[in-house]
């Protein structure tokens, strides 16, 4: 249901969590943080509210200059913390607003090449089919822009690599997505109201649109993968 994601410079759990508390009048059902923490992805998830994930991170804090968050609201599982986001794969992880239509069928797809499925999401087919491009050898952003092209539906989605600490990728075919340019930093959010506290300058994602998030910039492709032109703006800020 919300979408954050932040390529930092300190430690960005808290500040995804403090995020997805702006994305909170959306309504949720659960909530979670991933990232890349001394190499290797790490997550804490929990069913109902924020306050319940923010004492699962006092119990057991996550480090990481890089992540993703989410809050959930369930239409494929039942709200729990095994079908939380984010979602792993093998190097993957993920966030997803939204329905992948044809998840059944890449399930099947994917179940019948060996790969073995943890929730009952559809959004985790995503991070098999990412996954299965990576082992054939392709680098992360070809990985996703391959697997965006099997999917049917509506979704925004963030992606993270264990392996490359500089890169988010953004799609969006729906739901919306927004990016923010920060000082040295860049941010993914569902809306510009859950980047106002890091950035008022936004970019904003068009039906169709991927995005590679570095700390340097970013990049648009269309689903031709040609590069497109997107205006820069500057919300309204609410910080
Ligand atoms: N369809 C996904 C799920 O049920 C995402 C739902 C959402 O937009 O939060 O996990």
């Amino acid at each position: 249901c919300g979408i954050v994601g932040i390529v930092g410079h300190t430690p960005v759990a808290p500040l995804i969590v403090d995020a997805l508390k702006r994305l909170e009048y959306r309504g949720y059902d659960s909530a979670g943080v991933a990232t890349i923490e001394q190499g290797h992805l790490a997550r804490r998830r929990a069913e109902g509210k924020l306050v319940n994930l923010e004492r699962r991170l006092g119990e057991e804090p996550l480090g990481g200059l890089i992540g993703i968050g989410h809050t959930r609201w369930a239409t494929h599982g039942v709200p729990n913390e095994t079908n939380a986001h984010p979602h792993f794969a093998e190097d993957v992880a993920i966030v997803h607003n939204g329905i992948i239509e044809n998840f059944a069928e890449l399930r099947e797809e994917l179940s019948n090449e060996g790969f073995a499925f943890a929730s009952q999401t559809d959004t985790e087919v995503v991070a098999h089919l990412i996954a299965r491009e990576l082992r054939a050898g392709k680098a992360p952003g070809d990985a996703a822009f391959a697997a965006l092209k099997r999917l049917r539906g509506a979704f925004a989605l963030a992606i993270m690599f264990r392996g490359d600490e500089d890169l988010i990728v953004g799609a969006r075919n729906g739901p919306p997505l927004a990016v923010g340019h920060g000082d040295g930093e860049m941010y993914l959010g569902s809306d510009a109201i859950a980047l106002a506290p890091f950035t008022n300058a936004i970019t904003y994602l068009e039906d169709g649109d991927w995005v590679v998030v570095r700390r340097s910039g970013i990049e648009i492709f269309d689903m031709d993968g040609a590069p497109v032109a997107r205006q820069r703006q500057q919300s309204i800020g609410t910080s």
